[in-house]
């Protein structure tokens, strides 16, 4: 009988460079399968329904939540964001390996019910250079920049219950530790 796909939970404050690390992670490992997640918030500038995210409404969420679709699901800055249940047990049991882009909440959610999940967190060198990158991206507005940021400080905090934190000092060497995680899990 063929394994399961094993499962990769990635957390870190928005803006430490979730999106650009694992980018370079899936030019290595085109194989791996991203889980797209649903979120009430509006689409940044050059991203893609379906692709970075399903964008949906608020009463489509609570819809969602209703008819128990997500493996979990959070808020986070004003909004909702959750994991459709299907497609990531889909993948796992035809021995695909998963990789989950979500907020600390959902990733303990997770982690309790798949104790086998491997969880990672990404950290930005300080928190100076988490604003630096926040700002530089220039997709959110000021009053979003300082949610982020204020939520940030608990996010580093919950780093200590990850099974690997990784630093993303230089993006190419960070994805090179994250590749040797996820390749040696
Ligand atoms: P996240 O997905 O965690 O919200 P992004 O991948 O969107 O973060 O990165 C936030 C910003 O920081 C982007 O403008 C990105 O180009 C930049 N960035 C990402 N990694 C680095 C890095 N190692 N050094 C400098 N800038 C980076
Ligand atoms: P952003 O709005 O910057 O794309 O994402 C904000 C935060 O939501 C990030 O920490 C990201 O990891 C998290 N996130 C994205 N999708 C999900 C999800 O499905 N569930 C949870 N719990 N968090 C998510």
């Amino acid at each position: 009988m063929s394994r399961e796909g094993r499962l990769f939970i990635v957390s870190g404050p928005s803006g430490s460079g979730k999106s650009t690390v694992l980018g370079e992670v899936f030019k290595q490992r085109p194989d791996i399968y991203f889980s797209v997640s649903a979120t009430t918030r509006a689409p940044r500038p050059g991203e893609t329904d379906g692709v970075e995210y399903f964008f949906i409404t608020e009463e489509q969420f609570d819809r969602m939540v209703e008819n128990d679709e997500f493996l979990e699901h959070a808020r986070y800055a004003r909004c909702s964001y959750g994991t459709p249940r299907e497609p990531v047990a889909r993948r796992l049991s035809r021995g695909t390996d998963v990789i989950l882009d979500i907020e600390v909440q959902g990733a303990r959610q997770v982690k309790s019910r798949m104790p086998e999940a491997v969880t990672v967190f990404i950290a930005p060198p300080s928190l100076q250079e988490l604003e630096r990158r926040l700002r530089g991206r220039a997709t959110d507005s000021e009053e979003k920049i300082a949610l982020r940021l204020e939520t940030a400080k608990g996010e580093l905090e919950e780093s200590a219950r990850y099974d690997h934190v990784v630093v993303n000092d230089d993006y190419v060497r960070a994805a090179g530790e994250l590749l040797n995680i996820i390749n040696n899990a």
